[in-house]
């Protein structure tokens, strides 16, 4: 509380710090930085900057455009707002933000009225005259545009251009390292082989389902699975094959599988499936059904139709569970029985049933 409080009077004066570039120096208030450093997500940082875009320009409207696919621009944040008062598209090819995205340009409109543009005519009709807009840069990446509008037709547009083009270029750093650390979250959670998860991602939803069963006694399920003679396909067809049959396995399985479902790879041609359920039945049917989804026709691989089956160890939460890794051990037992009861089946399994 003390420090927070402290921390408010440190930004309420106007202190700058001076970042000085290749020619280019930007002074940048504390305050920026400071909302800077309390931004959570993408649309947060989007947030900042084209508030303080505007702060720190004479501009009396200012907006971020991007990318959102091959054809098209969207407004995506306006004067600070998340959701831009008209949600605004624009064609890459007939646009003045296009214009400026397509060459990595930047660009001063003196006088919007006189541009035959759809978003220009919008930004005139809203009673603006002229306009700065910047690509949102970084090396070869562009990811739209920063745009700041007049009500007046500036005389000097050059500082506010600068301006523009600085922050357009700063935002562009942060979306990059946003962009950045996002695919390497996924990367370090993903099984680069089929695209499960890997374990470091069943640790994390491990804890969040133990969390919600501690917490609020939300029970959930869990499922190992692991492919019959697996090592047979590897020995009478070699490893592309086997690599193939395990992309196809997890590809079939993720068809039958619901949004907050998630396959994990756990072992070789082992995988485990958390399923927050309701009832242990409905997660035994579930089961049943990946049993049957795999055994009922052959795989289509590398020009060959393969029989392939797997069989499957199930069990859920007990009051009795010390930690998940007590849920896990359960499910593991389960499977083994499975496969030593003929493999291509599910066992399912209780605290009663390992008790008796
Ligand atoms: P069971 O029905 O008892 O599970 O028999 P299995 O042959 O499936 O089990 P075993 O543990 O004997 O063999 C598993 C094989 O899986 C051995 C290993 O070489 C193979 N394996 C593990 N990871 C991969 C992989 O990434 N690609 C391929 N192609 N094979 C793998
Ligand atoms: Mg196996
Ligand atoms: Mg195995």
């Amino acid at each position: 509380m003390v420090q927070d409080a402290h921390l408010a009077q440190c930004f309420e004066d106007t202190r700058t710090l001076e970042i000085s570039g290749a020619g280019d120096a930007l002074t940048v208030p504390l305050m920026f930085l400071d909302a800077l450093t309390r931004c959570k997500t993408r649309s947060d940082v989007l947030e900042v900057y084209s508030v303080w875009a505007g702060r720190l320009t004479h501009a009396d409207r200012c907006s971020v455009t991007l990318r959102i696919d091959d054809e098209w621009l969207m407004v995506t944040t306006m004067d600070g707002a998340k959701n831009p008062p008209q949600s605004t598209s624009h064609p890459l090819q007939n646009s003045t933000v296009g214009a400026v995205y397509e060459r990595g340009e930047p660009l001063f409109l003196h006088d919007v009225t006189s541009i035959d543009l759809p978003d220009a005519k919008v930004v005139a009709e809203l009673g603006l005259r002229s306009a700065v807009l910047a690509p949102i840069i970084s090396g070869a990446h562009c990811f739209g545009t920063l745009a700041a509008s007049y009500k007046e037709t500036m005389s000097e547009p050059a500082a506010e251009l600068a301006l523009i083009q600085a922050m357009a270029r700063c935002l562009a750093m942060q979306l990059r390292v946003i962009e950045q650390m996002q695919s390497l979250t996924t990367m370090a959670r993903t099984d680069p082989l089929t695209g499960a998860g890997n374990r470091y991602d069943l640790y994390e939803q491990a804890e969040e389902a133990w969390t919600n069963w501690t917490t609020d006694a939300q029970p959930f399920s869990f499922m190992s699975t692991d492919i019959d003679h697996f090592k047979q396909i590897n020995d009478t067809y070699g490893h592309d094959v086997g690599d193939a049959v395990l992309c196809a396995f997890v590809q079939r399985l993720k068809g039958q599988l619901r949004a907050t479902d998630k396959i994990i790879r756990t072992g070789g041609e082992e995988f485990g499936l958390l399923m927050p359920d309701p009832t242990p039945m409905s997660a035994i049917e579930r089961a049943q059904r990946l049993c049957d989804v795999i055994g009922d026709r052959p795989f289509a691989v590398h020009g060959m139709e393969l029989v392939i089956t797997a069989s499957f160890g199930i069990t859920q939460v007990m009051p009795s569970d010390h930690s998940f890794d007590d849920v896990l051990k359960r499910a593991d037992i389960a499977l083994y029985d499975a496969k030593k009861s003929g493999r291509d089946q599910v066992i399912s399994i209780s605290d009663e049933e390992l008790a008796a």
